[in-house]
């Protein structure tokens, strides 16, 4: 098998599963429970904590959560619903995930005014993005790589112009695809276990120490009221784990990319659709193959026992609007194949699905 749909989600590290099993046999405690094994299973969520959000390069709080989804959410509503009353406008980019795209929807529907950017008619997205917040703006959201294309927002910049414009407004960033592998900066940021190497079902938001949010789960109060319900003590160690055992400084990436764009590039009619290398991340490549659907791709791929993807995961066959949002063309859109990396990839499977690429092409191109 080779696995090459990492930003779908990515196989458990050994660590990972070490981690989760050990604390399921010997630290499984409720750690709201007063007694030791409480304590212990309490002990488990700080040390969590503590290495994620130094991996994030942050000091303020970190919240568990079910998965980014639910991190996004919170983000989004929790900001508005806390700052509401101070303006109603919030700006957004047209290539978010839809964890964050559908909470802007309702938002819209609620009468809150959404300016959603699209990369396509903004040659600085960054720029455009600070010119778009006014003092009615209440919340900026954007994520920090594309998770179809790769494509990188500098969330710094973004974050410094809107807080030097707006000090009060607040900045989130889906920083899904980005953690742990280009710094974010915002006051909220969600990431996910499962596309580190941790298991699925549980994620985080990070908040910074004065950031106001409500809560959008009630019940036991616990995490300080802000996310209710008895927190996976197994996933978060696993969690921890994966952000322990996962590199800095990964520079392999970059050369399976390149190993990758070369046969690419000798290939008629397939074009790659992260137009600048420098401002995407190295273990996404997402490129169209001129007249051969990517599903049809896919599958062919799949035969032979190579897996990539469609665009995105979450969207299922449905031809990919962050694509168009990016500028590319309905048929580059439709016929999208989006190859993601992970640690344990190598050149060879690299060559092994670049001929798979080329045999698909000699069989299905119209
Ligand atoms: N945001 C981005 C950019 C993603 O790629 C994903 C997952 O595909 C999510 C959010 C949702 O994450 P989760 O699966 O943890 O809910």
């Amino acid at each position: 098998m080779i696995y090459l749909d990492n930003a779908a989600t990515t196989k458990p590290c050994a660590e990972a599963v070490k981690a989760a099993a050990e604390c399921a046999e010997l630290c499984f405690g409720n750690p709201s429970s007063l007694h030791k094994m409480g304590i212990e299973a309490e002990k488990v969520l700080t040390g969590a904590k503590k290495v994620i959000l130094q991996r994030l390069g942050k000091e303020g709080e970190l919240y568990f959560t079910s998965g980014a989804t639910e991190s996004n959410n919170l983000a989004v509503f929790g900001a508005v619903n806390a700052l509401k009353r101070r303006g109603n406008r919030i700006v957004t980019t047209a290539i978010e995930h839809p964890s964050v795209a559908e909470p802007m929807k309702r938002l819209r529907e609620q009468g809150f005014e959404v300016a959603e950017l699209k990369p396509c008619e903004h040659e600085d997205l960054e720029q455009a993005i600070i010119d778009a917040v006014d003092d009615k703006t209440i919340l900026v959201s954007c994520m920090a790589v594309n998770n179809e294309t790769g494509f990188i927002v500098d969330t710094k910049r973004v974050y410094n112009g809107v807080k030097k414009k707006s000090p009060k407004c607040v900045v989130h960033s889906d920083g899904v695809q980005g953690f742990c592998k280009v710094p974010i900066s915002a006051d909220l940021i969600s990431i996910s276990a499962h596309k580190i190497h941790g298991m699925k079902g549980v994620g985080a938001l990070y908040k910074a120490k004065d950031t106001r949010l409500l809560p959008a789960v009630y019940g036991g109060g616990q995490q300080g009221g802000l996310r209710s319900g008895t927190e996976p003590v197994e996933l978060i160690a696993a969690f921890g784990a994966a952000v322990r055992a996962y590199p800095e400084n990964f520079t392999r990436f970059s050369e399976l990319k390149e190993h990758l764009l070369k046969p690419l590039s000798e290939l008629s009619g397939v074009t790659v659709n992260t137009k600048n290398s420098q401002n995407s991340v190295p273990n996404i490549v997402n490129f169209s193959v001129k007249g051969v659907r990517s599903e049809i791709m896919l599958h062919f791929l799949e035969e032979r026992g190579i897996f990539v993807s469609s665009g995105s995961a979450c969207s299922r066959g449905k031809v990919s609007t962050v694509l168009s949002a990016l500028g590319f063309s309905a048929a580059e859109a439709d016929s999208a194949i989006r190859v993601s990396f992970c640690r344990d990839n190598t050149k060879e499977e690299i060559d092994l699905l670049a001929e798979g690429i080329s045999d698909g092409i000699k069989r299905f191109r119209r």
